[in-house]
């Protein structure tokens, strides 16, 4: 018999497309015993053998190897950190998205390079204290005694934790160690989230029998098929949370895992203070706004099932769940669940996989469900289930639209109506809140000269500078330049004026309104620091703010009974953009942040002011009639051939020289039209639109093209692989160095 070789085939842990394939390592003997696919391993590279991490992903035995082989280094860590069905994932998402392998590897695990945090952990020694009387035998010794008594009552402690809560010293814990009274140990501490630390119950209400009949469905559409995926429809405030949580009540009592996916968490903190105050210690969260150390924490009370239900933002989806149970994707209609870098993933893709892959449940809700997935729940792909009233009895919201023209004409140049301004001094005096709603911020969105019509423009993006009163300067919102406001027109010296409100010109204009009244904004500017949204929420939560001014951060899943008013002071903001979804976010938005208000005992009121008061989308909303809105945007995507009537590649090519940009963008476009028409595609012109500048045809200095493909007739998967032959394996004959280009399967943006 010949001899045989173990080799393993591995990803080197780095970021570089040179690196992006498997490179082959002998193991030696005293490691084959221990390796598995999935772990981590420590190999010699290049010319210096520069010791490198990497993950092993396929082991074979071989009994041929080339004589320059080199060998494993050693093994990391003594469990694999990839499990299988991570292995299969990590293929299907380099096969979707186009992406190197290292990138979806990256989804899955944390940075190891962070270490777990020991610390001394502070106990009493049972034996020995049993047999005191700790009230009378510290009597000398106050500081010793107060030690004590806190670890009699709350148990084992940091050392640090200890000393901080006691107002005592290490000399104290130093006799009473030397004493035998504490015993100290090392013990992993855990960087424990803010946002988990706050003790809290969330009592359990009576079901109501909507919410009842909905579980019922549910668990039993299950029974019938467990991989069947639920579109839970409810409008807001119909109590889906309450669903969500029962579902995962029986998961865990099943001895299951649970994620539960938000659009962004830092929105969404009622969310989480609900779940902790239901499921406690059981609830881990991620989110890119924890601590590498915080994150690796999580990441391995989950791992190591301290924690079973997991709730984070679209990264959340590729949790470390051992045994899976169910995934939730709540509003499943936003487009946060999309990641705008490599990988291009989209967090339901994923999760559907997840769920088949590891035989687990699936819901997806809103009160908006994006049309895509309205579409497949008419078709019978996902159940629907429907919530039609809302869970505290009360009635949606009446939602009173005012024309704009009709203001302007009358003489009202105010962002106010006469009638918003009625209701919102109605509001206040009864002692309610308001949520005013502006979907741009700065102060002023565009500054030009009234005389020669100039508009200040950014000098490195192909948009207009906003102007922010706070800061006395104007600001590009896509690159960081700033600069200040001039007094007059660069070109013709005339005067210049500010038109355009934005949230902080609104923010002024109510507040000179209702001086007697506390105004908030909460916009990207007012919550850069870390936990900024949470301290605003519990302010206006606990009616410290009577007005809440934002942008679309104040739209989503907040849920405070006090508010009665609801105002949009311009609900045309996301209409006119060349994007074939703005009707339908403009839909969603509305009844969102429509949504806020009525949440209590007292009615609700939204009024809805608009310059465009008969187009379909902002009627349906102001009847709060989605099928109504769904009929006629279907008819559109159908008309168009665009989503969910086909599936969409956008490229996008940009670089500093416009010429070069523009160049690839032909050259590329002409290639795929060519492997087409060799596929047998010879008409292609609805499959391939001409390439043109992007909506923003510069940003930062770099001229940006876009080409979008479109699968009517031809399958996606024969598109994808025209794409990648041309952009990735041939990309050194077909683009120059100096062009960027991405791939984005299934845009959320047209751009
Ligand atoms: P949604 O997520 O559908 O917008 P929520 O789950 O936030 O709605 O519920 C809206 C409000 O109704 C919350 O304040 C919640 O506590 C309350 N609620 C939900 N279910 C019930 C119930 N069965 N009985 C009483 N109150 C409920
Ligand atoms: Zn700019």
């Amino acid at each position: 018999m010949s001899k045989q070789y173990m080799i393993t085939r591995v990803i080197i842990d780095h970021y570089h497309s040179k690196l992006d394939h498997l490179f082959d390592y002998l193991v030696p003997l005293p490691i084959q015993p221990k390796i598995v696919t999935g772990m981590r391993v420590l190999v010699p590279f290049g010319r210096n053998n520069r010791m490198l991490e990497a993950f092993v992903m396929e082991i074979k035995m071989d009994d041929n190897t080339s004589f320059h082989m080199k060998e494993i280094k050693e093994i990391l860590e003594e469990k694999p950190v990839l499990s299988a069905s991570t292995m299969s994932m990590i293929h299907w998402m380099k096969s979707a998205y186009l992406c190197r392998t290292i990138e979806a590897i990256r989804c899955f695990v944390p940075n190891q390079r962070v270490k777990q945090k020991v610390v001394d952990v502070v106990r009493l020694n049972e034996a020995v204290i049993r047999k005191m009387n700790i009230n009378n035998d510290f009597n000398k010794a106050p500081a010793q005694k107060k030690i004590v008594h806190y670890l009699n009552e709350n148990g084992e402690t940091a050392v640090n934790r200890l000393l901080k809560s006691t107002q005592t010293n290490r000399s104290s814990i130093k006799s009473l160690l030397e004493k035998q009274y504490i015993l100290i140990e090392k013990q992993h501490y855990r960087r424990e989230p803010n946002i988990l630390q706050e003790d809290f119950r969330y009592p359990e209400p009576m079901l109501n029998e909507s919410q009842q009949e909905a579980i019922h469905i549910i668990k039993q559409t299950w029974v019938e098929n467990p991989n069947k995926h639920i579109l839970l429809h409810g409008i807001t405030g119909s109590g889906k949370t309450e669903i969500y949580m029962n579902i995962i009540k029986d998961t865990l009592a099943k001895g299951k895992d649970s994620i539960l996916l938000v659009p962004e968490i830092a929105l969404t903190p009622q969310m989480v203070q609900r779940f902790k105050g239901r499921f406690g210690n059981k609830i881990a969260v991620l989110h890119s706004h924890l601590s590498d150390g915080e994150k690796l924490d999580e990441w391995n009370r989950i791992k190591k099932n301290e924690a079973n239900i997991v709730i984070g933002p679209r990264s959340a989806v590729f949790a470390p769940c051992n045994n899976l149970g169910t995934i939730i994707i709540d509003e499943e209609h936003e487009s946060t669940y999309k990641s705008e870098q490599a990988p291009r993933y989209h967090a339901m893709d994923i999760a559907k996989l997840r769920c088949e892959i590891e035989n687990a449940h699936l819901i997806m809700g809103s009160a908006t469900p994006s049309i895509e997935s309205y579409y497949d729940a008419f078709n019978g792909k996902l159940k629907m289930v429907e919530l039609h009233e809302r869970a505290t009895g009360g009635e949606l919201p009446t939602i009173t639209t005012v024309d704009l023209r009709e203001e302007v004409k009358r003489g009202n140049k105010t962002i106010l109506s006469q009638k918003l301004m009625n209701d919102l001094q109605e509001c206040l005096t009864n002692g309610h809140q308001a949520i005013l709603f502006l979907n741009r911020r700065a102060y002023a969105t565009y500054v030009n000269c009234l005389h020669c019509g100039h508009v200040i423009q950014c000098e490195q993006c192909d948009i207009t500078m906003k102007w922010h009163k706070k800061e006395k300067k104007l600001k590009c919102h896509y690159c960081s330049a700033e600069k200040p406001a001039p007094q007059q027109c660069p070109e013709c010296g005339e005067e210049i004026s500010y038109q355009g409100a934005g949230t902080q010109k609104a923010e002024d204009a109510i507040q000179s309104l209702f001086p007697d009244y506390n105004v908030v904004r909460m916009d990207q500017d007012t919550t850069r620091k870390r936990d900024a949204h949470q301290t605003i929420l519990s302010q206006f939560e606990s009616g410290k703010i009577d007005i809440l001014i934002g942008t679309q951060m104040i739209a989503k899943g907040l849920d405070f009974p006090n508010v009665t008013l609801v105002g949009i002071l311009l609900a045309d903001t996301s209409i006119n953009l060349p994007d074939f979804r703005a009707s339908e976010r403009t839909f969603q938005l509305i009844t969102q942040v429509a949504g806020r208000s009525g949440r209590g005992d007292t009615a609700g009121k939204v009024i809805l002011q608009t310059y465009q008061p008969s187009h379909y989308a902002i009627r349906a909303a102001s009847k709060h009639d989605y099928m109504r809105f769904y009929e006629e945007e279907i008819l559109i995507r159908n008309t168009f051939q665009y989503p969910p009537y086909s599936r969409l590649i956008q490229l996008v090519f940009y670089g500093k020289n416009e010429l070069e940009v523009k160049d690839t963008a032909d050259r590329i476009t002409a290639g795929i039209k060519f492997l087409l028409q060799k596929s047998g595609y010879v008409d292609n012109s609805n499959i391939i639109m001409e390439p043109g500048p992007a909506v923003i045809a510069r940003v930062d200095n770099k001229y940006r093209y876009t080409v979008l493909v479109k699968s009517v007739d031809v399958q996606f998967s024969l598109l994808k692989k025209i794409i990648k032959y041309l952009v990735l394996d041939k990309r050194e004959q077909q683009v120059p160095e100096s062009v960027s280009i991405i791939i984005d399967p299934d845009p959320r943006f047209i751009q």
